[in-house]
């Protein structure tokens, strides 16, 4: 059976220092299996013994998963020098539990970001030998036709001489002479590309004024080199200019979440990705 002092399990959880404990502990604010709590060095079973801090229940969990709907302009990591990362976007009832972002999307994409402090979950969704897919949607400047559908199934080679594993490319829809594809996530994106100052903007106007072919595609590819997807479009000769990333594994990107906004996984999703 697995215990954990009192005082580091409410530590754990955010409620405070060892010390900070201590004084709920002198204060009669915890109680354990019905008892006042006296000693906060104690040892609980998680899994068994109730604890109450002020007439609340506390649920110890060491893990926690979030799905993100990342917006452009914060990056993949814990810390950074420069930029905002993915981390300011928790609140710090979640940031006590140290998440980590589970592989890497660019400063400029959006979409479906997870964090957990699971590291072997986080391992094994990342794997090269897992093939893991994920799924993106992108506005490409070029007419994305059924012969890059084609090179993609086939493989592609990167600018390092990289040739890509096999990837599902599906033309979603086209806009000739400058036309926004006809899709009705588009126009939604466009809107962000304009306001949005990490987004490319300026290009896609500059796109749209040279009557540039502009596509709205679906791509699910089974690995994470660097950049890929819009390396996989550099190598055919097209230029991806908004990025999205809807799906991982099992899991799709949440409909009901706000670009910015976070929400635990389900024990059921959790399972899933296992
Ligand atoms: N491919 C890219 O080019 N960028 C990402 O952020 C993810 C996949």
């Amino acid at each position: 059976k697995k215990t954990i002092r009192l005082d580091k399990m409410l530590g754990n959880l955010g409620y405070g220092t060892r010390s900070g404990i201590k004084v709920l502990v002198k204060q009669g604010a915890i109680s354990v299996n019905g008892a006042r709590a006296k000693d906060p060095g104690m040892q609980i079973d998680p899994e068994a013994d109730e604890v109450y801090l002020d007439g609340e229940k506390i649920v110890y969990r060491d893990t926690v998963y979030v799905l993100l709907n990342k917006p452009a302009g914060y990056v993949s990591a814990t810390e950074d020098r420069r930029d905002r990362t993915v981390l300011e976007l928790l609140d710090e009832e979640m940031n006590v539990f140290a998440p980590f972002p589970v592989g890497r999307l660019d400063k400029d994409t959006e979409g479906l970001l997870l964090l957990t402090n699971d590291g072997k979950l986080s391992h094994e969704l990342l794997s090269p030998r897992k093939h893991v897919p994920k799924t993106y949607r992108a506005l490409v400047e070029g007419e994305v036709g059924e012969s890059d559908v084609a090179l993609f199934r086939e493989g592609v080679t990167l600018d390092d001489g990289y040739r890509t594993l096999p990837a599902e490319l599906s033309i979603v829809a086209l806009g000739t002479n400058g036309a926004l594809p006809d899709h009705p996530d588009v126009p939604k994106v466009a809107d962000r590309m304009g306001k949005v100052p990490a987004l490319r903007g300026p290009e896609l106007k500059e796109a749209i004024a040279a009557e540039s072919p502009l596509s709205w595609i679906e791509l699910t590819i089974r690995e994470g080199k660097y950049h890929q997807v819009k390396r996989m479009f550099e190598a055919v000769g097209k230029k991806v200019l908004y990025l999205r990333r809807v799906a991982m594994g099992p899991l799709p990107l949440d409909e009901g979440l706000a670009v910015g906004e976070w929400r635990e996984l389900t024990e059921e999703e959790v399972t899933a990705l296992r």
